[in-house]
């Protein structure tokens, strides 16, 4: 318990540390059985010491001493939606949040091998949501096909088992953004060519990164082939789109059905 507390005052001076927020922004959490160590707010992370930290329900509900920050629900809908995640990380990264607020996104597909590994085939650019149920809403339909996400005109969200992993998705979308924004005065970012992503994604599901429904598919190859082989009806969000698309028969989609989207998707960029 301790352990926990110390990790995620830790994982919060980290990003005043490494310069990812300013002023009060940012806001870190680890789950502790069914209640969450979460950042106060109003405090900038430079300042967050165990003693600061504040413990809430899964419904946004403080115990104990403390305010909870206005964004507690981008974190706690990450939660319900993904039994596997012990930490959720946010914070407001230059380089990534000028994507999040920019009109393209060159990050959407990673374009280095280890980054593919280590994220999967897509960070997406979520589009801008006022903050509260329409930010929790739109954030939602993703927590289950990725680990990390763009919030537009806003800023990033990783999360993973602890808060280390969360804090190393979120440390590798703010270099990937570097990357892609310093390629810009070059003609651009490069993509991975196609041949390349199956093995990866091989390589990914092999060494038991990111989504249990990757896992819980022997290989990436084995989803590819099938995926070529019948049509995929349910539809994940689309890129670009607002709002989440929703399957045909509006009732939740079988993951694996999803998973082999994303991936085909990904394959067609
Ligand atoms: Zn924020």
């Amino acid at each position: 318990m301790k352990q926990l507390r110390h990790q995620v005052a830790e994982a919060a001076q980290f990003l005043h540390a490494a310069g990812w927020v300013a002023n009060h922004d940012g806001n870190v959490t680890a789950r502790d059985g069914n209640r969450f160590i979460a950042t106060p707010t109003a405090t900038s992370k430079r300042l967050v010491a165990e003693k600061d930290l504040i413990e809430v329900d899964a419904k946004g509900h403080v115990h104990g001493a403390g305010k909870v920050f206005g964004e507690i629900g981008l974190h706690l809908v990450v939660y319900e939606r993904r039994p596997d995640v012990g930490a959720v990380v946010h914070a407001h990264p230059p380089y990534a949040t000028a994507i999040g607020a920019s009109r393209k996104n060159p990050i959407e597909r990673p374009f280095i091998a280890e980054a593919l590994v280590s994220l999967g085939p897509r960070i997406p650019r979520i589009p801008y949501a006022q903050p509260g149920e329409p930010a929790k809403a739109a954030l939602a339909p993703w927590c289950e096909l990725v680990d990390a996400a763009i919030l537009g005109n806003h800023g990033v969200i990783a999360w993973g088992k602890d808060c280390e992993q969360a804090l190393l998705r979120l440390e590798l979308v703010e270099h990937l953004a570097k990357i892609a924004i310093a390629a810009e005065a070059l003609g651009g970012i490069e993509p991975l060519p196609e041949s390349a992503i199956q093995p990866l994604l091989a390589a990914r599901a092999k060494a038991g990164i990111g989504r249990a429904a990757d896992r819980a598919l022997d290989t990436a190859g084995q989803l590819l082939g099938s995926a070529a082989q019948r049509p995929v009806v349910a539809c994940a969000p689309a890129p670009h789109s607002p709002v989440p698309t929703i399957s045909p028969s509006g009732k939740p989609q079988d993951l694996a059905q999803v998973v082999r989207e994303e991936i085909v998707k990904a394959l067609r960029k």
